[in-house]
């Protein structure tokens, strides 16, 4: 019902003008001040030379600043491309130039990230902030909000078609280089139309939003689909906001309603020390929705028991704009991710694409108008993806008779023991069911006699130790002699994603190393 995003947020505006649509800090935004900011922003990014489809770089932390860059870009024709905010330099540059990005709004909290940035990427013509900051060699970039007083605050329409791409979000690489996923208008909006119908969001619902926004999960959830609905958006700067004592200030005054986490939240939110009173009496959400990672039994059990609330579990993948499922509120399974959203299809397929019966196990794939157009300039790994309009997620799943998805596993991580498949899910949910576990994790090395054999990490909670072989012992007799871990290694810190996977490829790579 709308033309691109533009079109939607000028709705929004004529409809909710006066209503606080971004709460930070002590800031608050109408929804009619974010608009011209966002008319002057992309007026700005006009003047400076912005042509239609050109790709700017959006490289801040969760702010008020990340919603208004976005928006104008969209306004002024261009495609945002959000930054990973924890990538080095190194990584900055590698999608800076794979998208030839032209300018990269960002600040001085990325300072050492950005201050050779115009060297190592040949497109880059300008860097954009809204405070006054020096790079290192002197140059200045350019301060937004010292440009504004010139630009014009009245709106004009932007000419996007729902084909037209809006965005590129750059998966965060767990099993691989970061590929850009090209999602259009009509992707985010059907995306987001979905959402709104299985959640059945209402305009009074205000959105808490601390997981980081340049992740397709945390975007479209809690930047766009709150726009979408009229709703308003308190932003925390990240998610380490929760754990501090101000945090119960937010939830006594600001009285958020909707909670978007992933797994390792719900569990810290388990720990924190939050009284039953607090909850029982003050404690503002009525919904928690846990996405992006698999949530562990352990984690969903310790959950409900301490807060009286189910945590509703959908997933996604950034290719799928990303929600493909949710559990509904009037109709829930635990341990599933839900029924696919409205006007999306599924099928899980075997090896030979063949649709599997109900129950067994194999690939999911996905079509619907949420399935991205393809990767940004990788015709091969698009062919691999996307193929007859299915999007092939690369989850190994499995759907009951009533619809409702189980994720199994990722397929790239599955591990072979002599021929046989070891989902390393089934071996980490047994290892988080300790209680000094704070992450595990299950890779496969390579092996003379069996080809792979599992491997298992396991870091311990804070001040906590773990006992390798009592983990042992219990593995034992919960799984057969094939899956048992050749070695348990517990490590301080695993590499994680902003998503609270562990980056498996990076544990792969370091035991290969010291393999060598
Ligand atoms: P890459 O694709 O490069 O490995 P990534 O894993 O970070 O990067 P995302 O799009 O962020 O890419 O993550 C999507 C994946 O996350 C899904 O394919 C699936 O494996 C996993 N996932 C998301 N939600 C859930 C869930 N509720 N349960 C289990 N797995 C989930």
């Amino acid at each position: 019902k709308f033309n691109n995003i533009s079109d939607m947020f000028q709705t929004q505006v004529g409809r909710f003008g006066n209503k606080k649509y971004i709460l930070f800090q002590d800031k608050t935004y109408t929804y009619s001040q974010a608009n011209k900011l966002i008319n002057q922003i992309a007026a700005k990014l006009l003047d400076i030379g912005l042509k239609t489809g050109e790709r700017v770089g959006i490289l801040l932390e969760n702010s008020p600043e990340f919603i208004l860059s976005f928006f104008a870009v969209m306004k002024a024709g261009g495609i945002a491309v959000p930054i990973n905010t924890f990538f080095k330099e190194e990584e900055i540059a590698y999608i800076l130039n794979d998208c030839e990005a032209r300018f990269l709004f960002s600040s001085s909290q990325f300072a050492g990230e950005i201050k050779n940035m115009q060297k190592l990427v040949q497109s880059l013509d300008n860097i954009l902030t809204f405070e006054d900051f020096e790079l290192e060699n002197g140059e200045k970039t350019l301060n937004i909000y010292n440009e504004l007083s010139n630009m014009d605050d009245s709106d004009f329409p932007a000419n996007q078609s729902l084909d037209d791409t809006a965005i590129l979000i750059y998966t965060s690489g767990t099993t691989g280089y970061p590929k850009g996923a090209i999602l259009s208008h009509k992707n985010l909006l059907s995306n987001v139309d979905g959402c709104a119908r299985a959640f059945k969001i209402a305009r009074k619902d205000r959105f808490l939003l601390f997981l980081p926004m340049f992740h397709s999960y945390a975007f479209t959830t809690c930047v766009m689909l709150p726009t979408y609905c009229g709703c308003s958006i308190i932003i925390l700067s990240s998610v380490l906001e929760l754990r501090k004592k101000s945090f119960k200030n937010i939830l006594i005054f600001k009285r958020p309603t909707f909670f978007l986490g992933v797994p390792q939240v719900y569990s810290a939110l388990t720990k924190s020390k939050m009284p039953q009173w607090f909850i029982k009496f003050i404690y503002p959400v009525k919904i928690h929705v846990s996405g992006g990672a698999p949530l562990p039994e352990e984690t969903l059990n310790n959950f409900v028991e301490k807060f009286k609330k189910p945590i509703i579990e959908g997933y996604g993948l950034s290719e799928a704009s990303p929600v493909v499922s949710v559990n509904r509120l009037d109709w829930q399974k635990p341990y599933s991710v839900g029924r696919p959203l409205p006007d999306v299809e599924v099928k899980v397929v075997d090896e030979e694409e063949e649709e599997v019966p109900v129950g067994e196990v194999g690939e999911l794939i996905v079509k619907g108008p949420n399935v991205m157009k393809g990767y940004w300039k990788m015709q091969e790994a698009t062919y691999n993806t996307i193929r007859n309009g299915w999007l092939f997620t690369g989850d190994m799943a499995k759907v009951d008779e009533d619809g409702f998805i189980y994720i199994v596993d990722r397929k790239k991580d599955l591990i072979i023991v002599k021929g046989i498949n070891v989902y390393p899910r089934q071996i980490e949910e047994l290892l988080y069911a300790f209680e000094n576990v704070e992450a595990a994790a299950v890779i496969g090395i390579k092996d003379k006699v069996s080809g792979e054999v599992p491997i298992a990490y396991v870091m311990p909670k804070e001040g906590e130790t773990i006992d390798t072989h009592e983990i042992r012992e219990y593995l034992k007799k919960h799984l057969a002699n094939f899956k048992l871990p050749r070695h348990i290694y517990v490590k301080d810190e695993l590499p994680m994603t902003a998503t609270g996977k562990v980056l498996k490829r990076k544990l792969k790579e370091q035991i290969k190393d010291s393999v060598k």
